[in-house]
């Protein structure tokens, strides 16, 4: 055994080089992830992100911030004052949106028709909400009667649901839920993770209070940035809290002081985040919002149409079907594991498996921002045809 010479104290002390690994720099494949997110960023977003950093106070940083606010407007399409990309991945977002409008004691319905339905009751119980919920099959979406009836009910101060539900692909119809909303009074929360920039989303039209969204699906940014809003009513029930948000970080109140006017510190902002987030919304508003949706919806049912010729089926009906993630059932007798393995390791292609009580049963093929092309849904439409069959077992 080679036995290491003793190295010279510093100091008082002995450096030692334990955890001290030698490593080349990075060099990660160029994998297409059309799973459920991350998605590929836009190459001129990546390049936005290795600019040299500026001060998160330089005036050329603080021009910036409004730019991103403004874009955030429009992609969501509300005038919403207090519009801020959270530093943080949708997660922090969400927990946003809970964390300054609960106080404890506040019922908090949540309609639960998957995993991040799951997620966001969790979370409101966390805030010491009253949490009830309501629920649907994975695969299937609430009807208006559903939702009015669950009102009537439980009367909460917040309704909470998910648009685009990444874990089914189901899409959520919100017509008139934010009219029931405001006739019971109630606040309704939107989680549009996967939805925000490739599928229409009309929060002021649709009367939602609070939102949230992530910078790595529809808006072909790597993940690191929580977009967030909050609209007037939210605002008040923010201003009328007996007490202290109980979250420092996502303190909407501390936190509009570094994004309104005053510009105070609060923390270093990831400036280099939002560049890219400032490029990957300047590239939406470039292509324009309807022409974005429309080439989302194109591409999935370019998807759709190929999988029905190779005889898989969909898990959620044409209808409530999202442009932006497609749950296909794996079929009988198929390794669906092994296979999206083999996609990884020989292609370099990242598909999704199940999640919850859909794992084992699906793959979710996502279509999200710049990955939303169809040579994409063609080069994958043809591995499945040509290389599935080698993974379906001699019994099938
Ligand atoms: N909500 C939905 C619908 C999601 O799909 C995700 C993540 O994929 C989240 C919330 C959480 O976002 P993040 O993983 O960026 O924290």
């Amino acid at each position: 055994m080679v036995s290491t010479p003793a190295r010279p104290p510093v100091g008082d002390h002995q450096l030692s080089e334990a955890h001290r690994c030698t490593l080349g720099p990075i060099a990660t494949p160029d994998r297409l992830l059309l799973g459920p997110g991350p998605s590929n960023a836009h190459p001129t977003v990546l390049q936005a992100l290795s600019r040299t950093p500026i001060g998160h106070l330089d005036p050329l940083y603080v021009e910036l911030m409004g730019e991103v606010q403004e874009l955030l407007r429009y992609a969501w399409q509300t005038d919403n004052r207090l519009t801020i990309p959270m530093s943080g991945t949708g997660s922090a977002a969400m927990e946003a949106t809970l964390a300054n409008t609960v106080e404890p004691g506040d019922k908090v319905l949540v309609a639960v028709k998957g995993y991040f339905g799951l997620r966001l009751a969790d979370m409101a119980g966390r805030y010491r909400a009253e949490v009830a919920t309501i629920e649907r099959p994975w695969g299937e979406a609430f009807t208006l009667e559903e939702i009015e009836a669950a009102l009537q009910h439980h009367r909460p101060a917040i309704l909470a649901m998910v648009h685009a539900e990444t874990s089914t692909g189901v899409c959520q119809p919100m017509e008139g839920i934010g009219e029931l909303c405001r006739q019971y009074d109630c606040l309704l929360l939107l989680d549009t993770v996967t939805s925000l920039g490739a599928i229409p989303v009309f929060l002021d039209d649709w009367k939602v209070d609070l939102a949230y969204s992530c910078s790595q699906k529809g808006l072909s940014c790597p993940p690191g940035l929580g977009p967030f809003t909050m609209g007037p009513r939210a605002e008040a029930k923010l201003a009328a809290r007996r007490d202290k948000v109980p979250n420092w970080y996502l303190d909407v109140s501390l936190l509009n002081q570094y994004w309104g006017s005053n510009r105070v510190y609060h923390h270093t902002a990831p400036v280099n985040m939002n560049f890219g987030m400032r490029e990957a919304l300047r590239l939406l508003a470039e292509e324009g919002l309807e022409n974005a949706w429309a080439r989302h919806r194109a591409n999935a049912e370019r998807l759709w149409i190929g999988l029905e010729r190779l005889g898989l089926e969909p898990h959620v009906p044409e209808e409530l079907r999202l442009p932006t993630l497609t749950t296909v059932r794996i079929p009988e007798g198929v390794d669906g594991k092994a296979f999206s393995l083999h996609l990884l390791n020989t292609h370099g292609i990242e598909v999704g498996g199940g999640l919850g009580v859909l794992a084992g049963k699906v793959w979710r093929i996502g279509l999200m921002g710049f990955n939303s092309r169809a040579e994409n849904v063609d080069r994958l439409l043809d591995l499945f045809e040509a290389e599935l069959p080698a993974f379906r077992s001699a019994a099938a």
